[in-house]
């Protein structure tokens, strides 16, 4: 929901200050999907609001949940254009849920192991479209009657939050405002191919949120070859940005590293990554997720499991923390760098 329209509506409409704090405590804070099930206003601004205030700015598609429920997926079709985008409802653990969500249809970094990426970018997000889909979990949740906490949201869906920095900037208020959806700050978790300018700004700005960047390749040879962001920002720049980072607050950063058969898994692949993570210093602050390629039907092949089972026992035996990520929703097409859209 668009929160200063909604105000602005109401003020034009010379309807008192409270009823904006109904209508946001009913929409955002309690998960109500229509104005009639606030029934705190009367039916007449209910109507009036059906009418000419939309709550989410997009149609629901469809919505698909995987074989061991911990994963549902929602296509989205955009109000304004009728792009369609992507949000993931995750359930690491049980009786906890974690939202994956879009900041972008499609993505311009072009990543070629990336789903998201083939679309090329066709246009940024807006503020309301991006914590709309976390509106939309809520009603989700409440509606299929599924308990548990919703703390979590991961800026992992489709797109590349620092280049839509400043929506991404003001969705993150806006999902933390106390008055609103009151996430804490510690349980959103934003996810980069490695922008630097964004990484610095948001050591500066957002010192609670988490931090994750997608590194994949611990050589610049390599990085640049499979991921064309490595041109402006190589890893000696990503590395000082991280410097920068880690200066500033003392946070765990996760480093997210994809696992492709023969490309990237090799011992001295390891010895890369062991050496790069290194050379940014403060590693108890470092912690490396390694994930098994999801398919996407492309020329690549997920590492086989002994061969990342070595490469964690690499990173253990140079004393960096490093775990093996568990890949859900696959069979939904919803998992990590599957998100197309369709
Ligand atoms: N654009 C941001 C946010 C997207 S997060 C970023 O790249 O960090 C999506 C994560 O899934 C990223 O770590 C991305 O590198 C990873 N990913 C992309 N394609 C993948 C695939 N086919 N299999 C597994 N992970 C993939
Ligand atoms: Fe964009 Fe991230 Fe996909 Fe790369 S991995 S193309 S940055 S969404």
């Amino acid at each position: 929901m668009d929160i200063a329209y909604l105000s602005r509506y109401l003020t034009e409409h010379k309807y008192p200050a409270f009823r904006t704090k109904q209508i946001i405590k009913g929409v955002i804070q309690d998960g109500c999907a229509t104005y009639a099930e606030i029934t705190t206003i009367p039916r007449a601004l209910q109507e009036e609001l059906t009418r000419d205030v939309p709550i989410l700015p997009f149609a629901v598609v469809s919505v698909h949940t995987s074989h061991d429920g911990q994963a549902v997926k929602a296509l989205l079709q955009l109000t304004d254009g009728g792009h369609m985008i992507e949000t993931v409802l995750i359930s690491p653990k049980p009786g906890m849920w974690s939202a994956c969500i879009s900041c972008q249809v499609g993505c311009a970094m072009g990543c070629a192991f990336c789903a998201t990426g083939k679309l090329g970018l066709k246009r940024n997000l807006t503020t309301d479209e991006i914590t709309s889909q976390v509106l939309f979990w809520r009603q989700y949740l409440k509606k299929q009657q599924i308990a548990g906490t919703f703390d979590n949201i991961v800026y992992m869906g489709m797109g590349e939050p620092f280049m839509n920095w400043k929506n991404v900037r003001e969705s993150i208020s806006i999902l933390t405002d106390k008055t609103l959806f009151s996430f804490s700050n510690r349980g959103l978790s934003v996810s980069t191919s490695g922008v630097v300018p964004g990484i610095k700004d948001f050591a500066d700005t957002c010192p609670q949120v988490n931090l994750a960047i997608s590194l994949h390749f611990a050589s610049d040879e390599k990085r640049t070859m499979y991921m064309p962001v490595n041109t402006g920002y190589d890893l000696s720049a990503l590395r000082e940005a991280l410097q920068y980072y880690l200066s500033k607050n003392k946070r765990k950063i996760f480093i997210e590293y994809i696992m492709l058969k023969g490309i990237n898994d090799t011992p001295e692949d390891a010895r890369l990554l062991a050496q790069y993570v290194s050379s940014i210093g403060h590693m108890q602050l470092l912690h490396i997720n390694l994930i098994r390629y999801n398919s996407i039907g492309e020329n690549f092949i997920p590492s086989d499991r002994d061969t990342v089972k070595k490469f964690q026992s690499v990173m253990q035996k140079m004393h960096i923390p490093c775990t093996i990520r568990k890949s859900v929703g696959d069979d939904i097409s919803g998992a990590c760098g599957q998100l197309a859209g369709k």
